[in-house]
């Protein structure tokens, strides 16, 4: 018998599991053939997350949890889940039903047709504010020009992985994780499926916009240098300019002298520069901060237990 792992992280999830069990119970139910592990990763919670899905598995021997030593964030998270999951495949899911479990079966059997990694595709998001929905349609967008690797839109962690894109992901263990871009790059067989995301059904988002932001920066820097090739490129095409600029001067200040003047644009071009300076530098740092915490090479997490038991 194949064995399925649904794989949930979960933060501060006390209301959402009681539902979350529920509907996994129906969809397990409605496909026998499969053994099941569901396997909650508890992220830090700093309310009754554990004892919730502690009781679940005394009731439920299929319900396995890794306790982290403390809040990793999502991403770090799910590479614990990856590194305990038992299963032939994994499908990750969100603790808040904003990922409907009625599609499992669906993943399932695109799985059974050999894709090793089975997505879905948001094709409406409700629950989600404009600015929230533009701003990620923006920020996508960015992304697929910049890197080389396909970054699939719209799409989150919410996917079915064969045990075979389970191990490759394993493999890829930076600590500033953006998830969503190794699923492409890994590579292997995919296979899109639509569906509507829902809003949450208890609880409230755990991400507010700097998180937001930094996962946006994590994803850019992470994925391409081009940020560094724009620079450079400015770079180039200033000096080009400034030399220009200067022939000119030296050619005026020959041909009509040179009385002091040109406060004003001299101000002009030394905030203009100085400015870009230092946006550039920020940019450079962001890669080094990168290099600075992989080369640290600090195991990704730490977990107190696994069902229960110290390790
Ligand atoms: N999550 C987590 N650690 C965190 C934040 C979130 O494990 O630090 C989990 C959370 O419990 C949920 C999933 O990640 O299962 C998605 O979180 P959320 O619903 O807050 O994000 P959104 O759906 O708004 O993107
Ligand atoms: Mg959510």
């Amino acid at each position: 018998m194949k064995e399925i792992s649904i794989l949930i992280p979960a933060y501060n999830e006390q209301e959402s599991i009681p539902f979350l069990y529920t509907k996994l119970i129906e969809v397990t139910k409605s496909l026998p053939q499969y053994e099941w592990e569901f396997l909650f990763v508890n992220d830090g919670s700093k309310d009754d997350t554990l004892s919730l899905i502690e009781k679940l598995r005394q009731n439920d021997s299929r319900v396995n949890y890794v306790d982290l030593s403390r809040n990793f964030g999502k991403e770090v998270a799910m590479l614990a889940g990856f590194d305990y999951v038992s299963g032939d495949c994994m499908i990750i899911l969100d603790a808040d039903l904003q990922d409907p479990p009625t599609l499992i079966p669906e993943m399932i059997k695109y799985w059974e047709e050999g894709y090793i990694d089975v997505y879905a595709k948001r094709r409406s998001r409700s629950g989600e504010s404009f600015l929230k929905k533009w701003t990620s349609n923006v920020y996508y967008k960015l992304l697929q020009k910049t890197t080389r690797i396909p970054i699939q839109i719209d799409t989150g962690d919410f996917r079915l992985i064969d045990r075979q894109g389970i191990e490759a992901l394993k493999k890829l263990r930076e600590s500033q994780r953006y998830t969503k871009g190794m699923y492409s790059w890994i590579g292997f067989k995919k296979k899109e499926i639509l569906f509507d995301r829902d809003a949450r059904i208890a609880g409230t988002t755990k991400w507010n916009y700097l998180k937001l932001i930094g996962l946006a920066i994590d994803g850019i820097t992470s994925f391409t240098v081009i940020p560094l090739r724009v620079a450079t490129l400015i770079g180039v095409i200033i000096s080009m300019l400034s030399f220009c600029y200067m022939i000119f001067i030296v050619i005026k200040a020959m041909l009509y002298g040179d009385p002091v003047e040109g406060y004003p644009s001299l101000m002009a071009v030394i905030l203009f520069v100085g400015g870009i300076q230092l946006l550039f530098l920020g940019i450079i740092g962001e890669y080094l901060g990168r290099i600075f915490n992989e080369t640290k090479n600090r195991p990704t997490y730490f977990i107190s237990s696994y069902n229960g038991s110290k390790c």
